[in-house]
């Protein structure tokens, strides 16, 4: 479980920083228990309560968590009086905090109460994953987008995630002929066609082929 705010959207990741800065500005002690989540993760959660012992703790199945899109985080109380204590309305007042900033608060959701959650929803013009899902098809493509802020570590494991998921050979197969044709003609050794090309790497290439 990655609490690492540099993994969530680069949007979010500021406003994240400014809420726990107001937050404490107003006495509330606001720790980070989860930022980004991957799909294993995603998916052991959302057995949690149904096929796994425990209580049901998200009604999301991988992707359609925005934790699965960098785009949600949750807190913890970090005031030692307890994690997730709200005798006092603590989550009341981070929420408040959090809502000043253009956040949804996990707190007003309708069905499913989630008070240490809060989502970045302004970005999306229907105000849910859908339109993000639609609009890039997958948290992977998504991420890509604003992959700098990712750690070279995160992103590799969710490539790796992501094609197995896909299948390697149906991957591969689409583009078989015309790699097959730059491997004859020296612009590329064809080899492990299924991995990201550098700038360097799409630069050596195009200058091979226009040759
Ligand atoms: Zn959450």
């Amino acid at each position: 479980m990655s609490r690492d705010i540099s993994l969530l959207y680069p949007e979010l990741r500021d406003i994240c920083r400014e809420f726990i800065s107001r937050c404490a500005a107003r006495g509330l002690k606001v720790g980070i228990s989860q930022t980004y989540r991957t799909r294993s993760e995603q998916d052991s959660l959302y057995a949690q309560g149904r096929t796994a012992p425990g209580n049901i703790v998200t009604k999301a199945k991988y992707p359609l968590s925005p934790h699965n899109w960098g785009l949600a985080f949750d807190i913890y109380r970090n005031d030692g009086v307890g994690a997730y204590y709200n005798g006092d309305g603590w989550f009341e007042r981070c929420g408040a905090v959090g809502r000043g900033l253009g956040l949804t608060w996990g707190g007003d959701f309708k069905s499913f109460k989630d008070r240490p959650h809060f989502e970045l929803k302004r970005l999306l013009p229907d105000c849910s994953v859908a339109w993000v899902r639609r609009a890039y098809g997958s948290p992977e493509v998504f991420i890509r987008t604003w992959r700098d802020s990712v750690t070279q570590k995160e992103f590799d494991a969710m490539m790796e995630d992501y094609l197995s998921r896909r299948g390697q050979a149906a991957a591969s197969a689409w583009a078989a002929p015309e790699l097959a044709e730059a491997k004859k003609r020296g612009i590329t050794d064809g080899a492990s066609p299924q991995s990201f090309a550098t700038r360097q790497e799409v630069a050596a290439m195009i200058i091979r082929a226009a040759k």
